[in-house]
């Protein structure tokens, strides 16, 4: 009878950790994809060991165009760095299971050889499947999920070798995580399935299994597949829409990892110190984008500003902001950065609230300068009453424009509100814009009274059509 109790009990201390991340290049990589690679990269780090990226391109068919290149940068936009493999021009560049077809054969060759696998013929020619026992159940212990155990008879024999000359995942993989020492295998829940499968390959060479930790799957807060409509599911639409990579970071790490029950802000280099898999936990983890908008504003605001600054200006060099010009004026902006800083929730919301600042062409609707309890004739007066006390205040500072403002909307009997939402409309086109005497001061004199002769014209125009 054919038992295969394979047992994984393994000291840490035995050998170096090693773990991999093994992507398929089948289209842009998503949060899941990444949250792998994450606690893969986190586990090796954590114990000094090493951390490596191959390629699992076996299935020619379903390869994308481009994928590897958005895999890498998505490694390389969180700073998780790969140890070894073949140099690319100067560096290491990534293993590819394409270039490793000798081995794959090899092996095939050997469990043939042993009778654990066998020739057949499928469309196209020949191919060869591993021979599953029909009887007795495979079992191993899980990291996460503690003892699993199959039974051998619900399995299929299956295919390890194509006609088309590679290897399947089930063979490939197995082969290369013998070849390269990995310790650990790390990897999505949708794997767990397949277990049994990989136990009796690495029974049948002879080779020692390494420890395994299937992750638990990443589901949206209505307990649903994870999809668009939850916010974007591709990692690197984030780096595009102004999310910053330690926020990023930090958020996949509790995508099933915590470290206790109320901790949850962690730097890289504190989530180095503190992951493990045993805090790994088995059951979904909820994508909630309430929270990753919540973390990228705490990094936004622990940056100084003229860190964000710099962080704004080659993300604008990038991704081209809507209403901004191209290459804003570095000095400018780091003027404007923090009037913004506290409020932002990610690099791409900055871009929505300063174009004002860059050009005076905003649009906005007459009427938006009337405020509530005013009409138009009282707001052309308030404008008119604003124009000259900006003209005439010195110096042209935050402090002296608000207590000028301020006195002039007592004398006309306004509201500070009332004034001030004239103003801000006037001047930036928004009805919520950054505070507004530090953004005058900016503006500068001339610009702001070019504002307001421009929203007493647009409220003239307006009384003449009526
Ligand atoms: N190529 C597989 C994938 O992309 C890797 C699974 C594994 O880590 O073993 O899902």
């Amino acid at each position: 009878m054919a038992h295969a109790k394979i047992s994984l009990e393994r000291s840490l201390t035995m050998s170096r950790v090693r773990t991999r991340f093994a992507p398929s290049p089948t289209g842009t990589p998503h949060i899941g994809n990444i949250r792998t690679a994450l606690f893969e990269w986190l586990f090796a780090r954590h114990n000094g060991g090493d951390f490596i990226v191959r390629i699992e391109d076996t299935d020619q068919s379903r390869k994308v165009e481009g994928s590897v290149e958005s895999l890498l940068e998505s490694l390389r936009w969180l700073g998780m760095d790969w140890d070894e493999g073949p140099e690319v021009g100067g560096d290491n560049g990534p293993y590819f299971q394409s270039e490793r077809l000798d081995y794959y054969r090899t092996y095939t060759d050997k469990l043939i050889e042993m009778g654990k696998a066998y020739r057949f013929e499928d469309e196209r020619g020949s191919a060869v499947k591993f021979a599953m026992p029909s009887d007795g159940s495979t079992t191993t212990h899980d990291r996460i999920r503690g003892e699993v155990s199959f039974d051998n008879l619900l399995l299929d024999d299956f295919v390890i070798l194509k006609s088309d000359g590679f290897p399947t995942y089930h063979l490939a993989h197995i082969v290369d995580d013998h070849l390269m020492g990995i310790t650990h295998v790390i990897r999505a829940e949708e794997w767990l399935p397949s277990l049994p499968k990989h136990l009796l390959i690495y029974e049948a060479l002879g080779w020692d299994p390494p420890e395994f930790a299937h992750l638990p799957v990443i589901l949206a807060p209505d307990k649903s597949k994870l999809s668009k409509r939850h916010g974007s599911t591709s990692l690197l639409e984030y780096k595009e829409s102004g999310y910053l990579p330690q926020a990023m970071m930090n958020f996949m790490a509790l995508l099933g990892w915590s470290l206790d029950d109320k901790s949850e802000l962690f730097s890289r280099d504190e989530l180095v110190n503190v992951f493990s898999l045993d805090r790994v936990v088995s059951s979904p983890a909820i994508f909630n984008i309430e929270k990753l908008d919540w973390m990228n504003g705490h990094y936004i605001r622990e940056m100084s500003s003229d860190e964000l600054t710099i962080a704004l200006l080659s993300h604008w060099n990038v991704v081209s902001p809507p209403g901004l010009p191209p290459g804003p004026d570095p000095k400018l902006l780091a003027r404007i950065v923090p009037l913004v800083q506290d409020r932002l929730k990610t690099l791409n919301d900055a871009a929505e609230r300063i174009p004002f600042f860059f050009s005076d062409e905003f649009e906005y609707e007459a009427s938006e300068l009337i405020q509530r309890n005013m009409d138009d004739a009282e707001t052309v007066s308030a404008l008119e009453a604003s124009m000259s006390a900006i003209g005439s205040v010195h110096p042209f500072t935050a402090s002296s424009l608000e207590e000028r403002l301020r006195t002039l909307a007592e004398d006309l009997e306004l509201k500070v509100g009332q004034l001030l939402g004239t103003l801000r409309v006037a001047t930036s086109g928004l009805k919520v814009s950054p505070p507004l005497f530090e953004s005058l001061e900016i503006l500068g004199r001339e610009r702001v009274l070019h504002d307001l002769r421009r929203a007493i014209e647009k409220l003239s125009q307006c009384r003449e059509h009526i």
